[in-house]
């Protein structure tokens, strides 16, 4: 796989310059603390050094060697010990953890980067100390303190991992359908029995012991959903003493063979009786989790970011030196121009640009409105931000990889046909991403998330409440940027107004709801992102960085020129409404 390049001048141009983010850790007491903007500069620093050096130089060779299996054991690539003692003993895992249990309270806006260029060097690896970091998460907003000392600790040092157990053979998407039993032992254990699926990370060899979060249900428990409860089984028993003891029969049967993150093991776990322990309350299993599954989401659409931005470097570099054809005008004298001359080439290059960057400046804006919930001492402040990093978690999800998907194959197109051969790394972005759109969640179940639950549940008030807040912006700034900023007005509104119909007509006929969620989120998409650039673009007007504010300004004004247009073809898709998707009967398909 070719080089990686840290965007860290991106990433502390999105930090500080669009998102003012010095300006409120300093006026909350808890960040203060934490965090100021000079440690930000030299985190995001060191993180470019370790992703750049430790990890991407090697994702290629982690993608061929992929993950082994024989007789219950897994092992990953070779490369990948190293990658994750440096992770681990860098304190990595446990960047915007509890200080309280030896995590370094980060906030989420800057963990966020660093996560995005973990994504980048390797898709695959960074899922074992992301879904690490998401299970510390549940762990320590719901488990007891006496389990937070036992295992917050350990998971942070990477000592040991974690693991998400809800997925089983005959229950992906409907988890009201798991099998999975636990027995109260009635000594503070249970025992927990069933086989889990696709686990990823469920098995491995990198770390001393694995502590799987298991969804389960008692004997007596209500059917469906509401019958779930939540598990804390540790692969290995934890000793007295806190030292990992006798395997708690936990056991592998099998790993997957896939399509893409081939250094990622995905495992058939199975609980034969293994002790398990209860995090949160009996039946409120499927809530607990839903802390760790939103931290993972906003993380996958970090994955589709991070693969998107690799396989942007990797086309530019490409473009600038593979000659076919001439331009119009010319580079130079040479018997053919670099193919960054021809206008199809710029037109792939600049969707990646854009689109990347706006997802730049889009996860850091879901960042800061989860930081400003955990932490704003201000309880208004932190319920509006709470309810709108809710509302925008499944576009960050489900946006960012569906375009991630497009981005890496115009990525792989840029090359022709050595972007369909392994020995550029193309064509392993464009395979790593893909599950991206399927795992935490598929990508049409997120639409419905937000549109069902998200807004239709709100009645549309928060969505309501971020329109008014575009609007305000686009309103204090449009001497600046007059037609940029007129478009998002209007953009604004055809997402307004489209809101209005569909909820209107879902009155009527639910499948409305299910047949306008991915247009609508995807056109949900396109306003944010218009946010962003038009955030990006007046930012860039202030900055003294003559490079930097051009090539925003211009990039700023090609989204809007060539990307956000694509709102008006998605309302006419979503105005056709359902009856057309039940036109057919069964026999007719
Ligand atoms: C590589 C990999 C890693 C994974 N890692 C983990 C992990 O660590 N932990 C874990 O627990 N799971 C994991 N999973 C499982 C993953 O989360 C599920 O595959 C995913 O949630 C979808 O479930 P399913 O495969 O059973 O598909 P199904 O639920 O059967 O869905 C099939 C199709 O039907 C659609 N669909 C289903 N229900 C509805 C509905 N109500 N409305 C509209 N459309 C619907 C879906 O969108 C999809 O297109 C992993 C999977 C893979 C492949």
């Amino acid at each position: 796989m070719s080089q990686y390049t840290a965007p860290v001048k991106d990433m502390n141009f999105v930090l500080f310059d669009v998102f003012k983010a010095d300006e409120y850790w300093q006026s909350n007491s808890t960040l203060a603390e934490a965090i100021d903007p000079d440690t930000a500069k030299a985190i995001l620093e060191e993180s470019a050094k370790v992703t750049e050096q430790a990890i991407a130089p090697f994702s290629r060779t982690a993608d061929e060697e992929g993950v082994q299996f024989n007789e219950g054991v897994v092992t990953t690539p070779e490369c990948y010990k190293n990658a994750f003692n440096v992770v681990a003993e860098g304190g990595w895992i446990g960047l915007a953890g509890d200080p309280e249990y030896g995590g370094m309270g980060m906030p989420k806006s800057l963990a966020a980067m660093h996560e995005e260029m973990m994504c980048s060097a390797d898709l695959a690896f960074a899922l074992y100390p992301g879904l690490t970091a998401g299970a510390c998460l549940a762990i320590r907003a719901h488990a007891s303190d006496e389990f937070k000392e036992t295992y917050l600790p350990n998971m942070y040092a990477g000592t040991w991992a974690g693991s998400m157990c809800l997925t089983e053979a005959h229950a992906g998407t409907d988890l009201g359908l798991i099998k999975t039993k636990a027995v109260d032992n009635g000594d503070g254990s249970y025992d927990i029995t069933g086989s889990k699926i696709f686990i990823s990370g469920g098995e491995q060899d990198l770390t001393e012991n694995i502590i799987h979060l298991v969804l389960a249900k008692l004997p007596d428990a209500p059917e469906g959903s509401r019958g779930i409860s939540l598990f804390i089984v540790p692969k290995r028993h934890v000793n007295q003493d806190g030292s990992s003891g006798e395997n708690n029969n936990v056991s592998c049967g099998s790993i997957e063979h896939k399509m893409g993150i081939h250094g990622s093991a995905t495992c058939v776990i199975n609980f034969d009786g293994a002790k398990g322990y209860l995090v949160g309350e009996i039946n409120k299993g499927l809530a607990c989790m839903f802390t760790m599954m939103n931290y993972e989401r906003l993380l996958v659409g970090l994955q589709g970011l991070g693969a998107a931005e690799r396989s942007y470097q990797n086309a530019l570099t490409y473009a600038l030196d593979r000659g076919q054809g001439k331009g119009n005008p010319r580079m130079g004298e040479g018997a053919t121009d670099p193919i960054i001359v021809h206008p199809d080439v710029r037109r792939m290059l600049l969707n990646m640009k854009a689109m990347n960057e706006a997802g730049r400046a889009f996860t850091t804006y879901v960042s800061i409105q989860l930081d400003k919930a955990k932490y704003d001492e201000d309880a208004d402040v932190a319920k509006i931000a709470n309810a709108k990093g809710q509302l925008l978690t499944p576009i960050a999800k489900a946006f960012m990889t569906d375009i991630s998907l497009e981005m890496t194959i115009a990525g792989q197109q840029v090359f022709g046909g050595h972007g369909y051969v392994r020995e550029w790394g193309q064509e392993q972005l464009v395979r790593d991403t893909r599950i991206t759109q399927i795992y935490e969640g598929t990508n049409g179940v997120q639409a419905l998330d937000l549109i069902g639950r998200k807004v239709a549940m709100d009645n549309g008030v928060t969505a309501n409440t971020l329109a008014k807040e575009v609007i305000a912006f686009a309103q204090e700034n449009e001497q600046l940027f007059p037609k940029e900023l007129k478009q998002l007005t209007e953009a604004v509104d055809v997402l307004s107004a489209v809101t209005v119909d569909v909820l209107k007509k879902a009155a009527v006929n639910p499948n409305e709801l299910g047949a306008a969620s991915v247009d609508y989120l995807h056109l949900f998409g396109y306003v944010m992102y218009g946010y962003m650039w038009a955030k990006m673009m007046v930012a860039a007007n202030n900055v003294s960085d003559e490079q930097l504010k051009t090539s925003k300004l211009k990039t700023g004004r090609f989204y809007f020129s060539r990307l956000l247009p694509k709102i008006h073809s998605l309302k006419a898709m979503i105005e056709s409404g359902a009856d057309e998707l039940y036109q057919h009967s069964v026999d007719d398909f």
